[in-house]
């Protein structure tokens, strides 16, 4: 396996000055626990291959753990508090696992987006895909209140008569295609512009409509695999104005979930406005639910209802279109009128 270690090392330090001084060390370690990349924090006064060798042996114990409890999913994600530090591991696809180390001040939360952010660019790397090491700079200084507003504010900023941004969010099962249908909406639109936040857990995309004076700006964020730690999910889930609900028509239990991810946004989030998708239509031959068993969930539900796939692009844009069309028509024609 050749993966490119000088692009490793280049996110490594975008990702050091992104969480600053609470940083003790970041490293990328490979399945075996073998450290592949790392950079040690700006206020580390050890020598660094103390500072890692030290980490590498606190990873060790506990990567065995990770490595089983996450296995299923493609971004798992936890936290471990030690007396002196706080951990965060996050799986960055199949072959690396990225590992921050706080200090045990440290709060976790604000970093987690980085960390995300990080871990999806890391997969990326591996893969051999090109991805821009910089992380998008969302925020600039390291008061974490501050960076909570910050990135409260970026969330739903009104940016002038007509244009709205909002925090949107997608529910739904591991494995039913949230990751891709971001990715498919967000690289067909912004090709040239955007191409530095391809593969991220945040990205922001614009939906115009012909003949209609409103613009809708969506900082989507993708849940990913962390999903099975609430605590985590609920900070994910808050604020959120838009959200898609999605399952696989090939896997009924996928749609069975939904009630659960539908009840617990709206308990975080009341006014979100939802919608219902059914991604993977390209599966022609192992599909176990129809259109009409789709639509009658969604109808018990009261929520709008889409069928995509991700993998041939087949209604993605519609679906985030539908989601800001409603939202405008819930939120703000209905206030102005
Ligand atoms: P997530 O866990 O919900 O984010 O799901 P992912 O986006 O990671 O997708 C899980 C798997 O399903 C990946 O292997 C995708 O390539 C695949 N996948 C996603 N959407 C589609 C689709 O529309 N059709 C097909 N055939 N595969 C899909
Ligand atoms: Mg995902």
């Amino acid at each position: 396996m050749s993966v490119d270690r000088n692009k490793l090392e280049a996110l490594l330090k975008w990702y050091r000055q992104e969480v600053g001084a609470n940083l003790i060390a970041a490293i990328i370690v490979n399945r075996e626990g073998l450290v592949m990349a790392a950079v040690k924090g700006e206020s580390e006064t050890e020598v660094e291959e103390d500072v890692i060798a030290g980490v590498s042996a606190l990873v060790e114990p506990v990567l065995t753990r990770i490595t089983e409890e996450f296995s299923s999913g493609a971004f798992g994600t936890g936290t471990f508090d030690t007396e002196e530090q706080r951990i965060i591991f996050c799986e960055a696809g199949p072959e690396a696992i990225f590992v921050t180390v706080l200090d045990s001040i440290a709060m976790v939360d604000p970093i987690f987006p980085y960390a995300y952010l990080a871990a999806e660019k890391i997969a990326r790397i591996f893969d051999g895909r090109t991805v821009s090491p910089v992380i998008p700079k969302l925020i600039s200084d390291h008061d974490t209140q501050k960076i909570e507003r910050k990135v409260d504010k970026l969330q739903k900023i009104k940016v002038k008569s007509g244009e709205y941004a909002y925090k949107l969010i997608l529910g739904g099962e591991g494995g039913v295609g949230k990751t891709s249908m971001v990715h498919r909406f967000v690289e067909n639109a912004f090709q040239t512009d955007y191409k530095s936040t391809i593969g991220t857990s945040i990205m922001k995309k614009e939906c115009d409509f012909e003949g209609l004076d409103s613009k809708v700006r969506f900082v989507l964020w993708d849940l990913a695999g962390q999903a099975q730690f609430k605590r985590v999910r609920q900070s994910y889930l808050s604020n959120a104005e838009a959200g898609i609900l999605v399952y696989d028509v090939t896997r009924k239990d996928t749609l069975d979930k939904v009630e659960n991810w539908f009840s617990e946004i709206k308990d975080v989030s009341p006014n979100i406005s939802l919608i219902l998708v059914g991604n993977k239509i390209d599966l022609t031959e192992d599909r176990v639910i129809s259109t009409e068993m789709g639509e009658a969930f969604a109808k018990k539900l009261n929520l709008s209802y889409i069928e995509t796939s991700a993998k041939t692009g087949e209604n993605i844009n519609d679906a985030f279109k539908m989601l800001a069309l409603q939202r405008i028509r819930e939120y703000v024609f209905t206030e102005e009128v």
